[in-house]
């Protein structure tokens, strides 16, 4: 009793304590240190929450007021949306099976994010592994990157059961569905929903030819306005593009015969590589594959696959002046994006960079490169990005 009596004065201290910082102008508030407090804030709050929701869950407490569920209660008491009242009570649950995970939620090193990620690892063929192997991804929730953590708790999943990855796999693939219809007024709408290898082909393609349609578009506003032009000077929008590049993929496919030669590469796949896993399966944008979901592709020309071995390679002279051809791809498929720890622009979308820089002996070898994006590349010659420390 003393403790409900002691929470529930708590609540009451918080209550004021936000009322003040309610009341604050917000710039006070804006200097770098404070909004990472606050968001650390934000994330202990929410994990208070949720672990008080559990217990309320447990409790019965919503009973009483003739609610079938404590999310049933939510939703009305709380005005919550349906899904989120069911995914509060659920991580709520989920989060008694993982301590290590609860605690660091606790002291708002992870968020939510993290959380969710963390918690649909846990099934009955991995419950043993995910007990020994917690706090070690916790330990990488709280370190890398976000996208860089669900790349790592993928592979763990791929590790601790493989069987399960490899129906996650084809559950996904199963779950593909195109469904495109003649509307009113004689419009098409549609609908894609592909599985991560599928996706990368078509949006692949389609980005390869909305690039071109870009390029002319640029050419020809340049042409005619004697000048660069500002992107709301094309002829075209981003989406106008993408729906010419579809029509376009449809008549070329119509002019090819459908046992014709295949081009190749269709997508990327990197096997083998990183510090931290023994085994790499991935799309070149980070999403993790079980092995077995490759295996329909497996004719050489349908995939570019990567393997990357330790030691060094060089495959153009180590003295030319610019990354070109094998040792370029290698560094971009190595870095994926902008090497810049504050930035995500895809690789490649970006230029290849020397560390060491040409005029200061620097040599044009991958150990040597690093992706960076226009910007980035300009800024370095500002003030050179800080260390990469993931
Ligand atoms: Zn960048």
């Amino acid at each position: 009793m003393t403790d409900f009596v002691g929470a529930r004065t708590e609540l009451d201290v918080l209550t004021e304590a936000i009322d003040v910082l309610s009341e604050s102008d917000p710039s006070s508030l804006a200097d770098t240190d404070s909004i990472e407090r606050l968001l650390r804030e934000h994330a202990r709050i929410e994990a208070i929450v949720t672990r008080a929701t559990a217990a309320f869950d447990v409790s019965g407490n919503w009973v009483a007021d003739g609610a079938r569920t404590a999310a049933a209660w939510l939703v009305a008491r709380c005005r919550l949306p349906k899904a989120q009242a069911k995914r509060l009570i659920r991580r709520g649950r989920e989060l008694r099976h993982l301590p290590v995970v609860a605690e660091s939620w606790a002291q708002g090193t992870i968020t939510a994010a993290q959380v969710d990620v963390m918690t649909p690892l846990r099934s009955p063929a991995t419950e043993e592994a995910l007990a020994r192997d917690e706090a070690l991804l916790v330990e990488q929730a709280i370190t890398l990157p976000y996208r860089s953590f669900v790349r790592a708790a993928g592979y763990w999943k791929q590790l601790a059961d493989p069987d399960g990855a490899e129906s996650d796999d084809e559950t996904r693939r199963a779950r593909r569905d195109v469904y495109l219809e003649s509307s009113f007024g004689g419009m098409w709408l549609g609908r894609v929903t592909l599985d991560p290898i599928s996706g990368a082909i078509v949006s692949g393609e389609l980005e390869r030819l909305e690039q071109k349609m870009f390029d002319a578009d640029w050419a020809q506003a340049k042409a005619s306005l004697g000048r660069d032009p500002t992107l709301a000077l094309l002829a075209r929008t981003p989406g106008q593009r993408r729906a010419d590049a579809l029509v376009e993929m449809a008549t070329r496919s119509k002019t090819t015969p459908s046992d014709g030669h295949r081009p190749g590469p269709l997508f990327s796949v990197l096997i083998n590589y990183t510090r931290l896993q023994d085994q790499v399966c991935e799309l070149a944008d980070g999403t993790v594959l079980s092995p077995g979901s490759l295996v329909p592709w497996l004719t050489e020309a349908y995939l570019e696959r990567v393997v990357f071995a330790p030691g060094r390679r060089s495959e153009v002279s180590a003295q030319a002046r610019l990354f070109t051809g094998g040792t370029r791809r290698a560094i971009e498929l190595r870095d994926r994006e902008c090497a810049h720890p504050y930035c995500d622009i895809p690789a490649d979308k970006c230029q290849a960079d020397h560390i060491d820089p040409v005029n200061e002996g620097g040599v044009t070898v991958e150990e040597n490169g690093r992706m960076l994006c226009g910007f980035h590349n300009r800024l370095r010659n500002i003030r050179p990005p800080p260390p990469d420390d993931s």
